[in-house]
């Protein structure tokens, strides 16, 4: 398999663009080698600039649920995109994608359409704090919220594979009210609660959490730890923020709240409502969005937000994840799990595969990892030969130790025949890896 004008892309790219990249985690920094340009995709498949075709398991990170170029999405967006890009006026379109999310997800009232998952939580944070009219935040190590300031504290995830323990450029400010605990650990937050009341220096607004961890790789929460942060939220007047930018429409119809049915006061989507476009949201309860402008006093504003073209993509990916596509996603996760685990027994490679819904990881490691310490002690060095092993035979992993795996619903058999046949070799790379 030649790389060579994916390599001659990237050195002009890196001339232009730092890194050669435009997001961290689509550049080979942890696993080594030349980042693919991709020309097209379809369906399960990806193609790369020098022609080599994969099966496609990042699936642009989440949004692309029903594979690509799915053809209701895309006439969809022709159907939009004619009728002109952008008005900077409201539209029909958005009425329609928000009632499609609230029809979904019972907790959320009212929506506020954005760009990214990065503005959500920082917009979500915002109002939380505005409404509270507090200060500090509580989130988990190796939960990433996009970049925003105050968050990226252990963030897991583009963060993790870098090395960075936060981010240079977040002031010391930024990120003196962000708490940062071990994921899954209700009493740490109970501890946290306690230590900021209101005699002790000021208090909570918020709890931020991913319903169900997928950035630090498939890290469901243990047990009734969600209900219980709801629980704590509530007896200390804070607001209970749910992440669901990653498993949002992904993991079932109504995210992990249509399988765990704990209530966010807030949430925040992006990914698979998006349709593979600039969108993103963030919504709950009405007493708390009605704080936001121009109904209330907390600002937050975009030029594009809503975009027509955008919303059309989010509608149209939404209105065709029936229900047949949501158990194709099940389905299809638990068979790359049940291959993984196949490969990697086989090899005599200590490993566990974790769920999260149909978000799939691979740890190199014989324990249950329920947080980010847990993570970071797998013996991550196992992936690169593990990966590259599934690049050079047609497959498209995560190019990160610390990411989830995102099936998509056209894989079919040929698809799975393919993995298959790559995964005894990638097992083998990473039994031979050296530290
Ligand atoms: C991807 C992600 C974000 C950030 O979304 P962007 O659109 O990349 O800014 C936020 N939260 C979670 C849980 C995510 O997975």
């Amino acid at each position: 398999m030649t790389a060579s004008r994916s390599q001659a892309l990237f050195e002009r790219a890196s001339e232009v663009t730092p890194g050669g990249v435009n997001s961290p985690v689509r550049a080979f920094h942890s696993v080594g080698g030349t980042p693919r340009f991709m020309v097209r995709g379809e369906g399960p498949y990806l193609w790369d600039a020098d022609g080599n075709r994969y099966v496609d398991l990042v699936s642009s990170w989440g949004p692309m649920i029903l594979g690509h170029a799915h053809p209701d999405v895309v006439r969809a967006v022709q159907d939009s995109a004619v009728h002109g890009l952008s008005f900077g006026t409201p539209t029909e379109g958005e009425i329609r994608l928000v009632e499609e999310i609230i029809d979904r997800v019972d907790p959320v009232h009212q929506v506020r359409l954005v760009n990214s998952g990065t503005e959500a939580t920082m917009s979500a944070i915002r109002l939380a704090r505005g409404f509270t009219e507090r200060r500090k935040v509580i989130k988990f190590a190796g939960c990433y919220h996009g970049h925003v300031d105050a968050l990226l504290a252990q963030a897991g995830s583009g963060v993790a594979t870098l090395g960075l323990p936060t981010s240079p450029g977040v002031t010391g400010a930024q990120a003196a009210d962000t708490i940062v605990l071990p994921y899954n650990d209700i009493e740490a937050v109970r501890k946290a609660f306690a230590e900021n009341d209101s005699d002790n220096g000021g208090e909570i607004a918020c709890v931020i959490t991913e319903a169900a961890a997928g950035n630090m790789g498939a890290v469901a929460p243990v047990g009734d730890f969600n209900a219980q942060l709801r629980d704590l939220c509530h007896d200390n007047g804070a607001l209970l923020i749910m992440d669901e930018v990653m498993t949002g429409f992904r993991v079932s119809r109504a995210g992990w709240y249509g399988i765990e049915r704990v209530e966010g006061d807030l949430y925040t989507f992006g990914k698979v409502m998006s349709g593979g476009l600039p969108a993103a949201a963030f919504g709950g309860r009405s007493d708390v969005m009605a704080r936001l402008a121009p109904s209330g006093p907390v600002y937050q504003a975009g030029t594009l937000s809503g975009n027509p073209v955008a919303v059309a993509a989010g509608l149209a990916t939404l209105k065709a994840a029936t229900d047949e596509v949501y158990l194709a996603l099940d389905r299809n996760a638990t068979r790359l799990g049940g291959l993984f685990t196949a490969a990697l027994t086989e090899a005599g490679v200590a490993h566990r595969v974790q769920f999260a819904g149909n978000l799939v990881s691979v740890f190199f490691t014989d324990d249950e990892v329920r947080d980010y310490a847990g993570a970071q002690a797998a013996e991550t060095w196992r992936f690169p030969p593990f990966f590259h092993a599934l690049l050079e035979r047609g497959v498209y992993p995560p190019p990160s130790a610390f990411e989830a795996w995102f099936v998509n619903a056209a894989m079919g058999e040929e698809e799975f025949e393919i993995i298959a046949d790559a995964l005894p070799h990638a097992a083998r790379a990473a039994r031979e890896a050296v530290k």
